[in-house]
Order: structure tokens, then sequence, then C-alpha cells
């Protein structure tokens, strides 16, 4: 027998969480009969929700024993629960996917066909078109692949998702990189291992709302940049170096010209203001980058825990049967 482990971080997912998991049951429930071998447990990960979700998982997991939760003490943010659930899963083949039914479950069958004789270790989706993404935001999507696969060696394909089916081995390579700053597509990436992609069509929220502003995805960008490239610090140093270049150049042209009595100093006083602001913001700038990199080594040298645990299933569930217990005898 093999277990599929299916890990859905979710954060205010309370429209669609009961949708998800009439779907993804129907579709594991098919799987289960074209591959007898299969059975599933679905692990949940509420990551400090403000709504119904942590008491609707309550509620699936008293009734369905497949059904495991892990409750955050707080919002910790999406790769702190994919983190946590990758460690909770217990299963052969790991499964990781959004709650919101923009991976599609039916997807399995067919993923689990490429992973299942051991050809590939790992199966994702990739998007191929934005469809009902604002234009800006595709084209700032585009940008952010463009340079990240410039300067970066960790390959990162345009459109690919956290919506993958993996082996055990692949998830054990995953869960050894500990770093606190967690950048995912960059880490399935670096892990290695092969991997197949099944190209789709995007597909839109059937409940609920994004929880992805622009300004979100825009700074989980450069967090992408500075966790798999330090091309940024080159790029500092390059510029210093250029600086340099031009002002030794300046220094000789000075010194000839006053050598050869040539000099005509009063004039030039705006070029002087220019390049005093074009300097020191070349400086400010480059202080910036190391800065950036910096807060991030002193946040990895603290080594604080991606997520904090609060209730789980079995908590819970012991929790109800003690006071049940209690409640009988008195
Ligand atoms: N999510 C999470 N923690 C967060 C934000 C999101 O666990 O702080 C989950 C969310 O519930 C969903 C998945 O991550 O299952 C993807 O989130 P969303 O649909 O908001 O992002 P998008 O699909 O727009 O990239
Ligand atoms: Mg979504």
């Amino acid at each position: 027998m093999k277990l599929v482990s299916v890990v859905v971080p979710c954060y205010n997912e309370q429209e669609v969480l009961p949708m998800f998991y009439e779907e993804i049951t129907k579709v594991t429930g098919q799987m289960s009969k074209t591959y007898p071998e299969l059975t599933f447990e679905y692990l949940f990960i509420n990551d400090g929700s403000k709504d119904k979700t942590l008491e609707i998982l309550r509620s699936l997991a008293e009734n369905d024993s497949r059904v495991r939760y892990i409750s955050f003490s707080r919002n910790f943010g999406k790769e702190s629960g994919m983190y946590a659930g990758l460690k909770g899963a217990k299963g052969d083949y790991i499964v990781v996917m959004d709650a919101d039914l923009q991976h599609p479950p039916a997807f399995l069958p067919e993923m689990y066909s490429y992973v299942r004789n051991g050809e590939y270790d790992c199966a994702t989706t990739r998007r191929v078109s934005r469809k009902g993404e604002s234009k800006i935001r595709s084209a700032f999507a585009r940008l952010f692949y463009k340079i990240m696969n410039k300067i970066s060696q960790t390959e990162i394909v345009d459109g690919a998702q956290d919506f993958r089916f993996m082996t055990r081995q692949m998830v054990d390579a995953i869960l050894d990189m500990t770093e606190y700053n967690r950048f995912s597509k960059g880490i399935f990436s670096w892990v290695g291992f092969h991997t197949r992609y099944i190209e789709y069509e995007n597909v839109e929220r059937p409940a609920g709302t994004t929880s992805w502003s622009f300004w979100g995805l825009f700074k989980y960008s450069l967090e992408g940049i500075m966790a798999f490239s330090t091309a940024p610090l080159a790029i500092a140093s390059m510029l210093g170096i250029l600086t340099c270049a031009i002002a030794f150049i300046l220094i000789i042209i000075t010194i000839i010209k006053s050598l050869l009595g040539l000099n005509d100093s009063p004039d030039g006083y705006p070029t002087i203001i220019c390049l005093i602001f074009l300097f020191s913001g070349l400086q400010l700038f480059s202080t910036g980058i190391l800065g950036q990199y910096l807060s991030k080594t002193y946040l990895e040298t603290k080594k604080r825990p991606v997520f904090i645990t609060k209730e789980t299933e079995e908590i819970y569930l012991s929790r109800k049967k003690e006071a049940e217990a209690s409640g009988k005898k008195d």
C-alpha cells in the first residue's frame, strides 16, 4: 500500500473549503479505484485564519479520519504553511495544492501516472495563460521571471506553480533546506530531481478572494531574487568600480588641464551638485542592497521556528473525547 498525503495551506478559506473537500474526496475516491494500492490523508494547514476555517476543519476531522490539520498560532504565510505540511505529512507521495480550487484536483491521476513508475520524481502544472489577471500584473510577473533566470543559477520556470505531486525522497530533500526565508519556487527547483510539467489554462477562484496584493507580490519577488541570487551585491560593487573609474579619469583630466594652465575653475558649479547627488544616491543604493542581505542573514542566524502549532486534529479530538468522558461521569 502507498499513502498519498495531500497538503493544503488555508488562510481565510471558509467559502471554498467545503467545496474543495467535496472535490478532492471525489477525485481520490476514483483514484483508489483505478490504483487499488493508494490510500490518502488530507493535511490542512490553518494559517491563522480569522474566519470559520478552523471550525470547518474540526468538523471535517470529526467525520473523516483521513482528515488531519495543523493550526498555527498566528498567520505565518503560505511558505510556512507548506513547510509545516511537508514536515507533518506521513505519505510515500506528497501533494501540495491550494484550497481555492485554482489547482484542480482533476490533475491528480495524470500527475500520479508520471510519478508512479519512478520515471519522474515530481509532477507539476504550469499555466500557459494568465487569464483573469490584470495586464500590468502579468507584465511584472514576466519581467520577474526574466530577471530571475538571468541572475540566478536556479532555474525558475515561468508559470510554474506550487501544485506538486512529489515523492518522499524529494520532500525529504526539501525539508533538509531549513532556511527561514523560504521561497518555494526556488527551493523546488534547487533540489533538482526530474520534474514533469503539465500545461494548463489558468482557472479563476470559485469563491473567496486572493490574499495577494500587487505590492505583496512585488515584495515576494524581491525575496525570491535575494534568496536565490547574490547578483544585486555584484551590481553594487560594479557600480562602485565604474564610478571610481570615472572619478579617476576626471582627476587625470583636471591635473593635465592645470599643468597646461588651462584651469577655468568657477564654472561647472551645477555639474558638481549633480555629481554629488548622483554619487551619494549610488552609495545609498549599494548600502541598501547590502543591508537587505544583512537583514536576511540576521534573521537566518536567529534560527527562529518557521511556524508555531497551536492545535492539531489529534489534540482537538482527544480533548473532545475527554470532555465527553467527564460529561458522562457527572
Ligand atoms: N495562503 C496561506 N497563507 C497566507 C496566504 C495564503 O496559507 O498567508 C493559502 C491560501 O489559503 C491558498 C493558497 O495559499 O490556499 C494560495 O493563496 P491565494 O489563492 O490567495 O493566492 P493566489 O492563488 O492568488 O496566488
Ligand atoms: Mg489562489
